[in-house]
């Protein structure tokens, strides 16, 4: 589903060059729950940045659904954007919009036919457990209902992959289990396939099969949840 070969990100900033990623190589397989951990500063950031083309590499090749980005046209990476959604640590919501209009946000903006919206925004509130919060606002919410809204919108363009940026480190540890519990539920009812960074072991060890352990911008291991690190 997603595939990086060599890949190398660097990044000039006055005279100073960082070298984010190093040759990287990884294969994300369609159903996949795919986690990336490593200390801050590890290049996790980086690669999601990358996979969404939100930046291009360096050098090396990366594939999405088949598709290799730099290949693309704009019209084709439109498309292919779209079979990507992405949650954040901070939820980037909209805090003057409805929790109705965020999570239809990416549908107006595609100029979606009013009636589609209204069914498919209500269908993923529901999903979410968030129905009864349509007419809220983002402020009247706690930071896991904040970060259901963030899944809602993600989904709305029924992406493939789900894309999920330190999703939980703003949460205690009961409202992390929550939304890993939702992840698990969209993984496993729209065959969706999760690239999932952060820097705690216990979020990998409760949702993914696989990992990759990153360090300094290398992938210094990666394999089963299980053969990296063992049972739980
Ligand atoms: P992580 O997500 O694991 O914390 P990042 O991908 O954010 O790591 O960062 C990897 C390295 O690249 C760090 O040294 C960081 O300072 C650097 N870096 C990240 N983004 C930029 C940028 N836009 N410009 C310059 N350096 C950057
Ligand atoms: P993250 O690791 O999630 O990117 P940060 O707080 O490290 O979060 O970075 C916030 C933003 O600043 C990011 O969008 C990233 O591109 C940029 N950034 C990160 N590190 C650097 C850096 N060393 N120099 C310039 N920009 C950076």
């Amino acid at each position: 589903m997603i595939t990086l070969r060599d890949v190398s990100k660097t990044y000039h900033r006055k005279k100073i060059s960082t070298e984010a990623l190093k040759k990287i190589n990884l294969q994300i397989e369609k159903g996949d729950i795919f986690g990336v951990i490593g200390y801050s500063g590890a290049g996790k950031s980086t690669l999601v940045r990358l996979v969404n083309y939100l930046e291009r590499p360096t050098s090396g090749e990366i594939t999405v659904d088949g598709k290799h980005l730099a290949e693309l046209n704009p019209h084709n990476l439109r498309e292919i954007k779209k079979e990507i959604g992405m949650i954040f640590q901070q939820f980037n919501l909209l805090e003057s919009k409805t929790i109705f209009q965020n999570v239809a946000m990416p549908l107006i903006l595609a100029k979606t036919n009013k009636q589609v919206i209204q069914e498919r925004v209500t269908e993923l509130l529901a999903f979410v457990g968030l129905a009864d919060k349509a007419a809220s606002y983002p402020s009247e919410l706690s930071g896991g209902q904040k970060q259901r809204v963030g899944i809602a919108r993600a989904l709305a363009s029924k992406p493939k992959i789900l894309l999920c940026d330190e999703a939980t480190s703003a949460l205690d540890p009961q409202t992390t289990q929550s939304i890993l519990d939702l992840l698990k539920k969209v993984n496993e009812e729209y065959g969706i396939t999760i690239l999932l960074i952060t820097h705690e072991m216990a979020v990998i060890q409760q949702i993914c099969n696989k990992v990759a352990v990153m360090e300094e911008g290398n992938i210094i291991e990666k394999g089963s949840v299980v053969s990296v690190f063992g049972k739980p």
